[in-house]
């Protein structure tokens, strides 16, 4: 179970359900990730557990999946970050529809969520819109006071592609003890911070109380899954999402 701060308690998996819902607001974060933020209108009720996604009917018979930004103490309320510089049938869709318009939504689902039982060391993995799921995620260890030793590691093509740094900022003021660090794989010269990938930059000082957590590109997911596993790391403590494309054509 999941206690929210206004005293409301929720099941760990709310039942995936068919809503309507209005864009309110979009914002780009950078020349290439979008922000969707939109107002469920019906049915009323929609809540998600930090870590959870939607999918987005984009065609009569396609659905794209995006993981949820948003604070999950706002109910009827679902933020959304995407990658929109390809041509795709979800970017196309977001990039196009206007603030007013109403979308079909079906969920939230999927399992990336916080186990009840926290360890001493939480490091988690990102690329690129990756990190959108570990925003509520980290929303919620500042809400429960968490003492962990939180490191993400957040990986970026360039570093002019990496967002919401204000937050993870805030992040390092409001947690007890959190440091992000941002690898850049194909930096510009004049770029003086960390280069190379995150899966070249692992860090595990105690494996038995270590929990990771893994979200973005799939390759990169599955060669950390395999490093934690083969360093010690026991499987449930190693929680996943990979961001699959054309993962729901219906
Ligand atoms: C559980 C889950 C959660 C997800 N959450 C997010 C999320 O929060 N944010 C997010 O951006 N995506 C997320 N994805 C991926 C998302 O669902 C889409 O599959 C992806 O964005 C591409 O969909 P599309 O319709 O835009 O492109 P498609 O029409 O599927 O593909 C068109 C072309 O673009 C290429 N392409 C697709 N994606 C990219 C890309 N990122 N960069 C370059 N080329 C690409 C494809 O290979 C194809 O050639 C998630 C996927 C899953 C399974």
């Amino acid at each position: 179970m999941l206690v929210l701060n206004r005293g409301i308690i929720m099941n760990t998996f709310p039942n995936p359900k068919q809503y309507i819902a209005k864009v309110i607001n979009k914002k780009y974060l950078n020349y290439k990730t979008l922000q969707v933020d939109f107002k469920v209108l019906t049915p009323k009720g929609f809540y998600f557990v930090p870590g959870q996604f939607i999918n987005i009917k984009v065609t009569d018979s396609v659905y794209r999946s995006y993981s949820v930004c948003s604070d999950y103490k706002k109910k009827d309320f679902i933020g959304i970050i995407l990658t929109v510089a390809h041509n795709g049938l979800g970017a196309n869709y977001l990039k196009n529809i206007s603030v007013g318009s109403e979308v079909t939504i079906i969920g939230p689902s999927g399992r990336l969520v916080l186990p009840d039982n926290l360890a001493n060391n939480i490091n988690i993995y990102v690329t690129g819109t990756g990190l959108t799921p570990m925003i509520p995620i980290l929303m919620r260890l500042i809400d429960i006071k968490c003492k962990s030793k939180i490191r993400l590691y957040y990986g970026n093509r360039l570093f002019e592609d990496a967002f919401k740094l204000d937050f993870l900022n805030e992040c390092k003021k409001k947690l007890y003890d959190f440091e992000y660090y941002i690898y850049v794989s194909q930096p510009t010269t004049d770029y003086s911070g960390l280069r190379g990938r995150i899966t070249d930059n692992i860090v595990l000082e105690d494996p038995k109380n270590t929990q990771v957590l893994i979200c973005g590109n799939p390759m990169m997911v599955s060669e950390i899954i395999e490093i934690f596993n083969e360093r010690g790391v026991p499987s449930e403590s190693i929680i996943h999402e990979k961001f699959v494309t054309s993962v729901r054509n219906v």
